[in-house]
């Protein structure tokens, strides 16, 4: 995924949320990717991170008989791990350290960027026709977000299953059960699937922000209707989760992780401390050096936008 909507500087963090349990939407906006409408929940006004996740967009339901909706060129990231997760459809990814995978439901993508990588992401040829899922970001702490690119595929393992409802961890930590994929932080991310009726109560990290994402169906906390395609900031200090369905399945993504203590500056697909380093990473990514090639992408890699303004910590 690339962020290309025309990036301005980062606007300064607004204070942090008290501490506490809360069930609060908060409000994201209708975005394009490349011709494909996605809706950007993370960064949103009032809230710019949820532990570690620092960028969140969904993307479908989708049908489509010809075409490639999903096609962003090669294009560069610093200092963070992209999370692409599939509901339905295939995702091909391709990056310059020769890696390639498609994604497809059930499987989390990773890619670690480090100290840099580029990648492209398309619909393959072969496909089913249907695309319908989300890309997050995990900023990396300072410790390790010089390391080097890596690119992982993990199956999601079931964590707690309950009378049609069942949670599988996509990356980090739950209930005691840790995900093989590389995680730099404490996080987690955890789909759910909820029959009509069924519930769940799932354990939390006390210590961890939390969010829950409805993505298709009825998905409800505690009896209470939630909106699909809206991110909600389930807040702190929540020691368990009672998610159930409603007279419709339901299916939903939570996320999770320790607050993420450090200032980071965004800008395009970078994640860094200061502007200094944003503006040497897009140059280095204009110049052809740093980033590495893209190998067998049918297209010219994307250009990065210009710097409007020098892009402030927060
Ligand atoms: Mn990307």
């Amino acid at each position: 995924m690339s962020d290309v909507s025309n990036p301005g500087p980062v606007e300064p963090c607004s204070a942090d949320p008290a501490s506490g349990a809360r069930l609060e939407p908060l409000p994201g906006r209708a975005s394009d990717l490349m011709g494909l409408p996605i809706r950007r929940l993370l960064p949103t006004r009032g809230r710019r991170m949820i532990g570690p996740w620092c960028f969140l967009d969904g993307f479908g339901p989708r049908s489509f008989a010809s075409g490639k909706p999903m096609d962003v060129a090669p294009h560069p990231h610093i200092g963070l791990q992209t999370v692409s997760w599939l509901l339905a459809g295939e995702i091909l990814h391709r990056d310059s350290t020769g890696a390639t995978g498609v994604g497809c439901p059930g499987v989390l993508n990773l890619m670690t960027s480090g100290r840099g990588i580029a990648h492209s992401e398309e619909t393959p040829e072969a496909h089913t026709g249907a695309l319908h899922g989300v890309q997050l970001w995990v900023a990396l702490p300072e410790a390790s977000r010089h390391v080097e690119p890596e690119f992982e595929q993990h199956e999601a393992r079931v964590v707690a299953e309950d009378h049609g409802a069942r949670a599988r961890l996509v990356m980090g930590e739950l209930a005691g059960t840790r995900s093989p994929a590389t995680a730099h932080s404490p996080l987690c991310a955890v789909e759910l699937e909820l029959a009509a009726g069924a519930r769940l109560v799932l354990p939390l990290e006390p210590g961890f922000e939390h969010a829950l994402l409805p993505l298709a169906g009825d998905v409800r906390v505690a009896d209470a209707p939630l909106a699909v395609e809206t991110l909600y900031d389930l807040g702190t200090g929540r020691r368990e989760l009672c998610v159930n369905g409603g007279e419709r399945p339901g299916r939903a993504l939570l996320i999770g992780g320790a607050p993420f203590g450090e200032r980071i500056v965004m800008w395009w697909n970078f994640v860094a401390r200061d502007a200094d380093e944003i503006v040497a990473a897009r140059e280095a990514w204009q110049r052809g050096e740093r980033f590495g090639e893209v190998a067998g992408y049918p297209g010219d890699r994307l250009p990065a936008p210009e710097v409007l303004a020098r892009p402030a910590p927060r």
